[in-house]
């Protein structure tokens, strides 16, 4: 432990959701469903595998390391100039690059108790320090962040929607938030969940970054898009700071796979807009079987629902893996009474309901 440096020897791994073949192989048995990391419950999309396949005669060449192709569509998509784009390998990456570009020892990062992971984890891990703010409903509590704010503070994390919990900030909040915030600390929103979210009620990030030069937005292939496995993310931020987070950024840190994927699956709407209506159909099932049963919940804007069993969640995780159904316990986030359920499809969720309703006797 000692050779590890002093923030290292204070963390603990990030525990993924349980693969399923590693339950198959524990039970012997293969009906196992997963709705455990957020995943697409629909698989991977046709139109990225196709392009998957067109490139596997090219990957002995490095991969285009400025991501042309993909950076041209997401431009096009989004109404964004290439040079604002950065790509990365899965968003996960791009939380890490952030910290690493504008964070040295000793500077502060603010972000929410209950917020994703992995910002406790990149603090720790380059020995900044954490303030980690204490969550209001579950979720971001913007005014005690700007009194947590002081001259050390040089990144801010809000994951919206928020994983574990689901909660969201609208996009007065955030702009709201953005207008107190000093314009040399550099606010990332990590909506790597936004797609889920009601169009209407979005935040407009990245109309956002015309109004605060300090705002960095980062997003995900890895859910609605379905590249999970891929590893695919972008960020988008004015030109200045993209400029910086390609200095740092790994030369080749996206894959010829993943870069052909991410641009076929961009340019197809359809397959996203039946993962986002599936996920508000079936989100209204989670509630309406919450309610029913008497179950707390946290209300959801994300592809997830986080339950709160008012009593330790361990056995009934446990019941629910003998039964042949992963979800994600969240102990690790100090929410050991909860665990975080991904929508999957209807057939899937009514599983899970069955499944839940023996376990507790309800
Ligand atoms: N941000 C948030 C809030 C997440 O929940 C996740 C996935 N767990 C990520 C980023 C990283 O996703 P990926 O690296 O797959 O893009």
């Amino acid at each position: 432990l000692q050779r590890a440096n002093q923030g290292v020897q204070s963390l603990s791994p990030y525990q993924a959701g349980k693969p399923i073949e590693e339950l198959e192989r524990e039970l012997g048995i293969t009906n196992i469903i997963k709705l455990a990391s957020n995943e697409n419950p629909f698989g991977f999309p046709a139109s990225a595998k196709k392009a998957i396949q067109d490139q596997l005669d090219n990957l002995t060449r490095y991969p285009d390391s400025n991501g042309f192709s993909l950076k041209q569509t997401i431009a096009k998509k989004f109404g964004l100039k290439p040079e604002q784009i950065t790509l990365g390998n899965g968003s996960n990456d791009l939380v890490e690059l952030f910290a690493h570009t504008f964070v040295s020892e000793g500077d502060e990062v603010i972000f929410s108790k209950y917020a994703f992971i992995v910002y406790p984890l990149i603090t720790k891990a380059i020995n900044a320090t954490a303030r980690e703010i204490p969550a209001k409903d579950w979720g971001h509590d913007l005014e005690a962040f700007i009194a947590a704010i002081n001259d050390k503070t040089k990144l801010i994390y809000i994951s919206n929607p928020n994983n574990p919990t689901g909660n969201f900030l609208t996009h007065a909040e955030i702009d709201n938030f953005l207008a107190k915030v000093r314009s040399d600390i550099i606010v990332v929103l990590d909506e790597a969940y936004t797609e889920f979210t009601a169009k209407e009620e979005r935040v407009d990030s990245f109309g956002l970054l015309k109004k605060y030069p300090n705002l960095v937005v980062s997003r995900s292939l890895s859910k609605a898009y379905g590249l999970a496995g891929l590893r695919i993310g972008y960020a988008v931020a004015n030109e200045e700071i993209t400029g910086l987070l390609n200095r740092v950024r790994q030369p080749f840190n996206v894959n010829s796979l993943a870069l052909a994927a991410a641009v076929a699956v961009l340019n197809d709407d359809a397959f996203v807009e039946k993962t986002a209506e599936n996920n508000r159909k079936e989100l209204k099932r989670y509630e309406a079987f919450c309610q029913k049963h008497g179950l707390k919940y946290i209300p959801s804007k994300g592809n997830f629902i986080t339950i709160d069993f008012e009593k330790a969640a361990a056995p009934i995780n446990d019941a629910l893996l003998r039964k042949g159904v992963i979800v994600r316990p969240i102990a690790g986030y100090g929410m050991p009474n909860h665990l975080r359920i991904s929508v999957g499809l209807p057939e899937e969720n009514d599983r899970l309901f069955e499944a839940l309703l023996e376990i507790l006797g309800l």
